[in-house]
């Protein structure tokens, strides 16, 4: 069943399942215990944390493994909210996930203040520079690297140079950058959130990098695992597992994203010409090789969606965990949708195994389905 629906998720890599299903034999044992298996243990949890960090390019003791970018978002805004002063507001992109826009909420009621986009939904760094140099600078940043939505890539290693040179902590939320793009460099960004199950590994498995200045970071655990960062008995054949997935893609991936940009904008150009009122947001922009947003003419997106499911294809309405809820994509909001837009938005989403046939089969559904919801006038067969 052609799957278009990574951002969601994406299915557990190989390399990934043979790891966890080998270390689940092999180092089950608890890595806080002192006896020799506990060790072995300990070593295969030292040797996933030096190779993840390898990659991403922070030392090993500056990454911490958890349960996933939800977590690691949580733990960095609670940590702000203890260390920063009591009136200290932070600044947001307005398209961030809700995993960490509901954590900013909680742990800064009524203290947050969004950044301006451009129209292709990036930050203005021009206007990042005039409020870093205001009166009243932020005291924090958050921004991610790639949008689940629309697969718009934000200019980080840009906010994290102007962020360093103010000392200003810059959260990165790295979940949908991971696995697709290169990572290096994305741990010196700062504060780094990510979760594996989007590059195929496990989920509830992720990761979460603290930047140099916070040796006083701590969870306040209690537990002495994860440095003392985080609580609780390592999940050592998830985290190889991790471990494993990220490798695998480094290594055998990240540098097909040519070919696979060439797939897309094959799509994108054939779904516009057969639908017409159709189109692609934030065109223009840098955005992710495996993500489309597609607004379409009539009809509301959850029954595209549906006839797309009966006829074997998963795309989604966007971000998975937003499914189901009242109201507008706020992502499609920020980018100046209306709300009758942004509820005839499809988000397509695919994978490294997608294949060309993959793309030209949905596009041949995506037509079919489209004789069926719109006026045939509105359609020309590819
Ligand atoms: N950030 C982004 C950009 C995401 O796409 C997601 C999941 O969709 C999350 C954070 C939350 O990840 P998790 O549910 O694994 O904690």
């Amino acid at each position: 069943m052609p799957y278009f629906d990574h951002n969601a998720t994406a299915p557990l890599a190989p390399i990934a399942r043979e790891t966890w299903l080998r270390l689940s034999d092999e180092a089950w044992h608890n890595p806080s215990s002192p006896t020799r298996d506990g060790a072995r243990a300990r070593l295969r949890l030292d040797a996933a944390r030096e190779r993840t960090a390898e990659f991403l390019g922070c030392p090993p003791a500056r990454l911490l493994f958890n349960s996933g970018a939800t977590e690691g978002a949580h733990t960095v805004f609670d940590h702000w909210a203890r260390t920063l002063p009591p009136a200290a507001r932070i600044a947001l992109n307005p398209t961030e996930h809700p995993a960490v826009l509901e954590a900013a909420r909680r742990h800064f009621p009524d203290r947050i203040d969004f950044l301006p986009l451009t129209p292709a939904g990036l930050i203005r760094l021009d206007a990042l520079a005039t409020l870093f140099s205001s009166d009243t600078p932020p005291s924090a940043l958050a921004v991610m690297a790639a949008n689940n939505e629309t697969g718009v890539l934000q200019p980080w290693r840009e906010i994290a140079a102007l962020c360093a040179a103010r000392h200003i902590p810059f959260l990165c939320d790295a979940t949908q950058w991971l696995g697709k793009l290169p990572a290096s460099g994305l741990g010196a960004t700062g504060w780094l959130i990510a979760s594996a199950h989007k590059f195929g590994g496990p989920k509830a498995t992720g990761l979460l990098v603290f930047p140099d200045q916070s040796e006083s970071f701590s969870a306040q655990s209690g537990g002495s695992q994860e440095n003392a960062h985080r609580a609780g008995t390592e999940d050592v054949p998830s985290i190889c597992a991790l471990a494993a997935a990220l490798a695998d893609a480094e290594q055998t991936k990240v540098f097909l994203e040519e070919s696979r940009l060439h797939l897309r904008n094959h799509f994108e150009r054939a779904i516009v010409s057969a639908i017409t009122g159709s189109r692609i947001l934030c065109p223009d922009a840098d955005r992710l090789w495996n993500t489309i947003s597609l607004l379409l003419p009539h009809v509301e997106n959850a029954r595209w969606v549906a006839k797309l499911d009966k006829r074997g294809f998963q795309v989604s309405t966007g971000s998975a965990c937003a499914t189901g809820k009242a109201g507008p994509s706020h992502v499609l909001t920020a980018l100046g949708l209306s709300i009758d837009e942004s509820r005839r938005v499809i988000r397509i989403s695919s994978g490294w195994d997608t294949t060309e046939s993959d793309w030209h089969a949905l596009l041949a559904a995506l037509t079919e389905v489209a004789t069926e919801l719109i006026p045939p006038a509105n359609v020309v067969k590819p």
